[in-house]
């Protein structure tokens, strides 16, 4: 199209004067629009080809060869890894091509019981705490997104956690917003790796988050929620003590809780 888009910045001059400099990042856009739909295209292209394969794998069984059987088993696993990893590049083109976001009541009250059942299932020995300090307030946003983004942290908090240790959920106010943190007394993360966390496919360790079954986008998919709903993502971390991912909506955000949304998420 013939749309050209600028950059404006303002610099004071003088007492009533100011400078505007503009720049054209018509070109740099259009870029990324191209960056974009290559990412969208590839990931879909994927998707049949690997229900296709993944079909197939699901059909043989390990019984009637059982030397096959390692073999199997380790290709359904990297069959659903590479699944996760479509899927979730697909959900990153979706959000990135988003503008705005639906404005439906968050009824948190569920969320948080939804969030508790799903670390419970994926536990396996850690302990699971949720603490409501924030009743009587929703959010106001996409349930399907804010979801997607929560349960990246609490899966997030298991895998890298060890068995035996603690993934604390809480809601609480916060000023006059509100905050869903995801608590863990897991590995921790060195402090130099946080500021550059929630890029896409940036790792810590590359083999134990390889171990971990992720795909290295949860954290870019949180962020980029967490962007749609003006909302900010903090992270604090101590090697061998454990992470804090909190998440801070602000007041703009917030509505006091209708008492008949108290019920389970569907
Ligand atoms: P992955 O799929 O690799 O987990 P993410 O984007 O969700 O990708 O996270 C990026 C990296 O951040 C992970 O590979 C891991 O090194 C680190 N990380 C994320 N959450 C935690 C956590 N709760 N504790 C320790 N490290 C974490």
């Amino acid at each position: 199209s013939s749309d050209i888009r600028l950059n404006l910045r303002l610099i004071p001059y003088s007492e009533d004067l100011w400078l505007v400099v503009a720049r054209d990042v018509t070109k740099m856009m259009r870029l990324e629009q191209v960056r974009r739909d290559f990412v969208a295209n590839v990931s879909h292209e994927l998707r049949t080809p690997l229900t296709v394969v993944h079909g197939y794998l699901d059909m043989l069984d390990p019984q009637e060869h059982p030397e096959w059987a390692p073999m199997l088993s380790e290709m359904q696993l990297q069959s659903q890894r590479m699944t996760q990893l479509v899927e979730d590049l697909l959900t990153l083109s979706r959000l990135e091509a988003q503008e705005g976001i639906d404005s439906e009541t968050v009824a948190m009250g569920s969320m948080l019981s939804t969030l508790r059942r799903e670390a419970e299932a994926l536990s396996q020995g850690r302990h699971v705490v949720t603490v409501e300090d924030a009743a009587g307030v929703d959010l106001r946003g996409s349930t399907k997104e804010l979801h997607s983004a929560f349960s990246n942290l609490v899966s997030n908090a298991v895998r890298y956690t060890p068995a035996g240790g603690t993934i604390a959920i809480r809601l609480a106010r916060d000023d006059d917003g509100l905050v869903l943190s995801v608590r863990d007394s897991g590995f921790g993360i060195p402090a130099a790796h946080l500021p550059r966390l929630t890029e896409r496919f940036y790792r810590v360790s590359t083999s134990r988050s390889r171990e971990s079954g992720g795909t290295g986008l949860g954290l870019a998919i949180v962020k980029h929620v967490l962007n749609l709903h003006h909302a900010r993502l903090e992270i604090a971390s101590e090697v061998g003590r454990g992470s804090l991912f909190s998440c801070h909506f602000g007041a703009e955000r917030i509505e006091a809780r209708d008492p008949t949304t108290s019920g389970a998420m569907p």
